[in-house]
């Protein structure tokens, strides 16, 4: 069977969006369109923030795969779409509900990995921070810090 393919192609497209959501908002959100990102960062309690554009725009290629897919049948593209639109999801759920309580769920909810990567990105939100364009996936310092402390901390 073809399965284990389309899993790998899911994962596959999954970890390419954290690149291209690092890459976009490293060079694009921080970058000439930061009229549109500005608003994430100038955090002043509206529902609806102009950066929510990007989100739209993530999902036309994950729409037009699935549909794609779909209709053919072509399940490569179909599983290309379904990674992009998981990454979409984990990405909502991490930054705009875990980290930024959009919609006031989760709150209690931590491990190791989230409160590494939370951290990583309330420091991108300092106004004097360029670094941590990454989303869900910190850099390693993060974790390692982590897990030291937690470690120093069970002694
Ligand atoms: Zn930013
Ligand atoms: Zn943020």
């Amino acid at each position: 069977m073809n399965f284990l393919i389309y899993i790998l192609i899911v994962l596959a497209l999954f970890f390419f969006m954290e690149f291209m959501a690092w890459f976009t908002h490293k060079y694009v959100m921080h970058g000439f369109l930061w009229v549109l990102h500005k608003d994430h960062h100038i955090r002043d309690g509206r529902k609806v923030e102009w950066n929510d554009v990007f989100a739209v725009i993530f999902a036309v290629p994950s729409i037009l795969l699935i549909y794609f897919g779909v209709v053919n049948p072509n399940y490569y593209l179909l599983s290309a779409g379904i990674g992009i639109l998981l990454y979409g999801m984990a990405y909502f759920m991490f930054h705009d509900v875990y980290v930024h309580q959009r919609i006031p769920i989760l709150r209690n909810f931590s491990n190791r990995y989230l409160r590494a990567t939370v951290k990583a990105h309330l420091e991108h939100h300092n106004p004097h921070a360029h670094y941590n364009y990454g989303f869900l996936i910190a850099p390693l310092k993060y974790y390692l810090e982590e897990f030291s402390r937690k470690k120093a901390a069970q002694k």
